[in-house]
C-alpha cells in the first residue's frame, strides 16, 4: 500500500476534544475518525487492525466449536418484553418516522433474539449442546462515552451464546471459552487477568471478567501478584495487602479495563422463551445457557493504551495493520529517481512475497517527518531505503520497540521471516 494513496493521513496535532491516549493516537495516526461522542468510524488502516482482531477471535471461537452467524441490529419490542428489558435505559429506541412510539430498539445485546431462534431448532437432548456467535455492532447510550474506543455508544462486539442440557456441560464449555479467551488476548499482545465478578443477576454462580491492568481502567480489581487470582471490587471482600485466598501471596488493588466476560445464564432466557428439550428419559427441561462477550474496539483501544511511547503506537505483531513500513528517503539531487525506483521494486517484491507492507513513497515529506510518522503509526518493522543504504545494496531495518538499527541486504530482506512468534527477523542477533 502506497502511503501517498492511503485514505486517512496522519495529523500533526492531537485532536482537541480527545483526552484518552488511545483516541489521541488512533485519530492522529488516521486509524479512526470520531463522528460523535462515543461514535467512531474505522478508516482503512484502523479497519485492518480491527479485522485482524476479528479473525483471531473467529479462529479461537471456531476452535472450540463456536459457529458464526449474524443477527439483526433492529430488535423488535416483543423480544425484550419477554424478559422485561424493553425499558432498560441503555437502549436507543428506533421508530418509523410516522409512528408515535418505538417498536424497535437498536440491539444492545442478543440473548433474547437468539433464544427465540433456538426454539425452532431445539427439541431433544440430541440437539444440544451448541454454541453460536456473531461479530456485530451494538448500540448503548453510555453516559460515560469519553474514553475513545474503550467505551462507545456504538461498538463492535463478539457475542457468543451456548446451549446445554446440563449444568455440568455448561461448566465444561465455560472452561473452554476461558482458555480460548486467554489465547485471544495473548495473541492481541495483552496480559489479561481472569477475575471473579458480580454474581449473575439471574444465577447464584459468579460471572467472570478478563481484566487488563492499567491506570486508565474504569474497574478496580484485587489481584494476587503471585498466582494471578483476582476479584472485582464490586463483589470482593479483599483489601490491598491481604493474603491471597488461593496461594497466600500478596493482594494488590489495581485499575483495569474489562476486555471480555463470561456469564452463566442458567435458565433465565430459556424459561422466558419456553426453550425446552426432551431429555433422555422423555421429560421436558429448560435449556441451560451461557453468554460470553468481547468488545473488539475496546480490545484495540486497550492494546494502544498498553503499547505506546511518547512517539506513538507500538502495535503488537499479530494485530498491526501492516507488518513492515518501507520508508523511502529520496535525495533531492540526481539520484532521486534511482532511490524511488529501487524502493518501488522492493515494495513490489515484498507484496509478491505476501508481505503486508506500507510504503512511504511521499515526495512532500522530509526524512524527519517520515520517521516521526513511522513512529506514530507503530508498524512493527521499519525498513529505510536511501542513497546511503543502496550503496551497500541494503536497507536499514529497525523494530518499532527496539533502538538498534541494522543494515540488511535487499536480497536478505526479501527472504526474512517477520514472524509474530519468532521474535526477531535477525535470528536473535539484534
Ligand atoms: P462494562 O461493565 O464495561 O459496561 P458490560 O458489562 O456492559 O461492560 P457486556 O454487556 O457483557 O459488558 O459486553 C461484553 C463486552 O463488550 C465487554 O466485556 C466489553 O469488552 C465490551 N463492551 C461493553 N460495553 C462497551 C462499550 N460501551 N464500548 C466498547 N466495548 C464495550
Ligand atoms: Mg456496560
Amino acid at each position: 500500500m502506497k502511503q501517498s494513496q492511503l485514505f486517512g493521513h496522519t495529523l500533526r496535532e492531537n485532536p482537541k476534544d480527545e483526552t484518552s491516549v488511545n483516541a489521541r493516537l488512533l485519530e492522529r495516526g488516521g486509524f479512526v475518525y470520531k463522528n460523535s461522542a462515543g461514535v467512531y468510524s474505522y478508516l482503512p488502516s484502523g479497519w485492518r487492525t480491527l479485522e485482524k482482531i476479528a479473525n483471531i477471535i473467529r479462529e479461537e471461537m471456531n476452535a472450540i466449536g463456536g459457529q458464526e452467524m449474524f443477527m439483526p441490529a433492529l430488535v423488535e419490542k416483543k423480544y425484550l418484553d419477554a424478559t422485561k428489558r424493553w425499558d432498560v435505559p441503555i437502549g436507543f429506541e428506533a421508530k418509523e418516522k410516522n409512528e408515535k412510539t418505538a417498536n424497535f430498539v437498536m440491539g444492545w445485546t442478543h440473548e433474547e433474539v437468539l433464544t427465540a431462534i433456538a426454539t425452532r431448532y431445539v427439541n431433544s437432548y440430541k440437539d444440544l449442546p451448541f454454541a453460536a456467535y456473531q461479530i456485530q455492532t451494538k448500540f448503548r447510550n453510555e453516559p460515560r462515552a469519553k474514553s475513545g474506543l474503550l467505551r462507545g455508544r456504538e461498538f463492535i462486539m463478539k457475542d457468543l451464546y451456548s446451549f446445554h442440557s446440563s449444568e455440568e456441560d455448561l461448566k465444561n464449555f465455560y472452561e473452554k471459552v476461558k482458555a480460548a479467551y486467554f489465547k485471544i488476548f495473548n495473541r492481541c499482545g495483552l496480559k489479561a487477568v481472569y477475575t471473579i465478578a458480580a454474581g449473575g443477576v439471574f444465577t447464584a454462580s459468579h460471572t467472570h471478567e478478563f481484566q487488563v491492568i492499567t491506570p486508565v481502567g474504569e474497574d478496580t480489581i484485587f489481584v494476587c501478584l503471585k498466582c494471578g487470582y483476582a476479584e472485582n471490587k464490586e463483589i470482593s471482600k479483599l483489601e490491598e495487602g491481604d493474603k491471597c485466598p488461593e496461594c497466600r501471596g500478596e493482594i494488590k488493588m489495581e485499575k483495569a479495563i474489562e476486555v471480555g466476560n463470561l456469564f452463566p445464564l442458567d435458565t433465565k432466557y430459556s424459561s422466558a422463551f419456553n426453550l425446552q428439550f426432551i431429555n433422555s428419559e422423555g421429560k421436558k427441561e429448560y435449556v441451560i445457557m451461557g453468554s460470553y462477550g468481547i468488545g473488539l474496539g475496546r480490545l484495540m483501544g486497550t492494546a494502544v493504551e498498553i503499547h505506546n511511547d511518547d512517539k506513538g503506537i507500538i502495535w503488537p505483531e499479530e494485530i498491526a495493520p501492516f507488518k513492515i513500513h518501507l520508508v523511502e528517503i529520496a535525495a533531492k539531487q540526481a539520484e532521486e529517481n534511482s532511490v524511488k525506483e529501487q524502493a518501488e521494486k522492493i515494495h513490489e517484491e515484498l507484496i509478491d512475497k505476501g508481505m503486508e507492507v506500507l510504503y512511504d513513497d511521499r515526495d512532500d515529506k522530509t526524512a524527519g517527518e517520515k520517521f516521526a510518522d513511522a513512529d506514530l503509526l507503530g508498524i512493527p518493522w521499519r525498513a529505510v531505503v536511501s542513497q546511503k543504504t543502496l550503496e551497500k545494496d541494503s536497507v536499514e531495518l529497525k523494530q518499532r520497540n527496539k533502538k538498534e538499527t541494522k543494515l540488511v541486504k535487499i536480497s536478505e530482506l526479501l527472504n526474512l521471516k517477520f514472524s509474530a512468534k519468532g521474535g526477531s527477523a535477525f535470528g536473535g542477533k539484534i
